[in-house]
C-alpha cells in the first residue's frame, strides 16, 4: 500500500438493501432507430443488472435513452426502434431465459407476471369509458382466465387498497380520480399479478411534489412488503437518492456511472453526474450550488469520437477527443467495489495506452 493511500480514511460502503441475486441482466444492449446511413444510435452497449428486491434508479437528461433501455429490455420497443445486439436475461424459477430470444407466446405469458411496466404518462392511458376496477380485472382475467368474476373483483379491491385508494373506488371512472390516484391505479394494475420486476418510467413526473413523494414512498413500502425489484426512471436524481439502493446514470445511450445511491449522491465521480446533481435542489445532505449543465446532449446520429460528454465537460483534456471511455472502477482510493465510471480522468491506463498523458482526478471528482 502506498504512503498516499495509507493516509486516507477508508470509505464505508453502505450495504445495499437489496439482495445480490440477479433477477434481470442486461448485457451489451445496442438499439438504433431507423435504417439507412445514419440511424440514431440510442443505446450503445449497455450493461446493467437488477438484483432481487432492490430499487435501481436510472437517471439522465431527456433523450439519453432511459425509455429505450426499458422498452428494449422488455421487447416493447416500437418501430423504428431496432435491437441490433445484446441479451436480456430474466432469472426465473427455471433458470435464466433471454427475453430477446423468447418465443412470442412465452413472452406474452411473461409480461405482467414476470415484469410489469408503468409507462411514461401512463395515468392518461386508462380507458375513459370503463370503470377503473374493471380495467384492473381485465388484466387479471387475461392471465388467469379460470378466475371467477368475484375473485377478480376482490383482488381489484385489494390492489386499490394496497396503493392507498378506498376499495369502493373500483367503480369510479378515470375522470373521477385525481392525477395522483390515476397513477396509483396504474401501479395497482402493474402489481396485479405479483410481478418479480416493476419498471416505472418517470411515474411521477406529471405530479406535484407532495403527490410524487407519497407515491414514491408507497412504492418503496410495497417493495419492502412484497419483495419485488424496481427499476425507477427519472431525470430527477435527488428523488432517486431518496428511494434507490443503486443508481445508474445514463448519457447519450450509455451508462456513465453506477454505484450505490449514497455514493452517487455524496461522491459523484463522473463530471456528468456532478452536473446532474447540481441541476436539482438537494433534499438532504450537503447543499450544492444549482449550476446545471451547459449545452445539450449530442446528436445520436453523428456521435463525436472519444467521450460523448467532452463538449460539455469542464474537465475534458486532449485524450477525451480520441479515446472512448469505458465503464470501470474510478481512480479514487476507497471507492466501493461495485462502483464504476466511464471517464478518462479516472482511467489513466486507457489514456496511456493511446500514447497520451494521463491527467489527475480533479478535486471535485474525488470528493470523499
Ligand atoms: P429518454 O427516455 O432518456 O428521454 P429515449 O429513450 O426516449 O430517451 O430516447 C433516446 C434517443 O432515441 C433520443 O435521442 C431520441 O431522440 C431517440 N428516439 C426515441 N424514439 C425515437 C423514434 N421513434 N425515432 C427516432 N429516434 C427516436
Ligand atoms: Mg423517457
Amino acid at each position: 500500500m502506498s504512503a498516499r493511500t495509507q493516509t486516507l480514511e477508508p470509505v464505508a460502503t453502505p450495504p445495499s438493501r437489496g439482495g445480490r441475486r440477479p433477477v434481470l441482466e442486461i448485457k451489451d444492449l445496442h438499439v438504433s432507430y431507423g435504417y439507412g446511413e445514419d440511424p440514431v444510435q440510442a443505446l450503445r452497449g449497455v450493461d446493467l443488472t437488477l438484483h432481487e428486491g432492490e430499487v435501481l434508479g436510472l437517471a439522465g437528461e431527456s433523450g439519453c435513452g432511459k425509455s429505450t433501455l426499458v422498452y428494449a429490455a422488455t421487447r416493447l420497443l416500437p418501430p423504428p426502434g431496432l435491437i441490433t445486439a445484446g441479451e436480456v436475461l430474466f432469472h426465473g424459477a427455471d433458470g435464466p431465459v433471454d427475453i430477446l430470444r423468447m418465443p412470442e407466446p412465452a413472452l406474452r405469458a411473461s409480461r405482467w407476471q414476470d415484469t410489469a411496466i408503468v409507462f411514461q404518462g401512463a395515468m392518461n392511458s386508462l380507458n375513459p369509458v370503463h370503470r377503473v376496477g374493471r380495467q384492473i380485472m381485465d388484466v387479471i382475467q387475461a392471465h388467469r382466465p379460470r378466475s371467477t368474476r368475484a375473485e377478480r373483483l376482490d383482488r381489484a379491491r385489494e390492489l386499490m387498497e394496497m396503493v392507498g385508494i378506498a376499495a369502493d373506488r373500483v367503480s369510479a371512472y378515470p375522470h373521477q380520480l385525481s392525477g395522483g390516484m390515476r397513477q396509483r391505479v396504474m401501479i395497482a394494475m402493474a402489481l396485479a399479478l405479483e410481478p418479480r420486476v416493476l419498471i416505472m418510467d418517470e411515474p411521477t413526473t406529471a405530479l406535484d411534489v407532495v403527490m410524487q413523494r407519497q407515491i414514491v414512498e408507497q412504492i418503496v413500502d410495497l417493495r419492502d412488503r412484497l419483495g419485488f425489484s424496481v427499476v425507477f426512471i427519472t431525470h430527477d436524481v435527488s428523488l432517486l437518492v431518496e428511494i434507490a439502493d443503486r443508481i445508474a446514470i445514463m448519457y447519450a445511450g450509455e451508462i456513465v456511472e453506477e454505484a450505490t445511491a449514497d455514493e452517487v449522491y455524496r461522491r459523484p465521480r463522473h463530471p456528468y453526474s456532478h452536473g446532474l446533481l447540481s441541476s436539482f435542489p438537494a433534499l438532504r445532505g450537503p447543499k450544492r450550488p444549482l449550476t446545471g449543465i451547459p449545452g445539450s446532449p449530442p446528436d445520436l446520429r453523428a456521435l463525436p469520437s472519444g467521450c460523448p460528454f467532452r463538449d460539455r465537460c469542464a474537465f475534458a483534456f486532449d485524450a477525451c477527443a480520441v479515446v472512448r471511455p469505458e465503464l470501470g472502477p474510478p481512480a479514487v482510493p476507497g471507492d466501493g467495489p461495485e462502483r464504476s465510471v466511464a471517464c478518462l480522468r479516472h482511467d489513466a491506463a486507457a489514456v496511456a495506452a493511446a500514447g497520451l498523458e494521463p491527467q489527475p482526478v480533479p478535486e471535485e471528482l474525488a470528493v470523499r
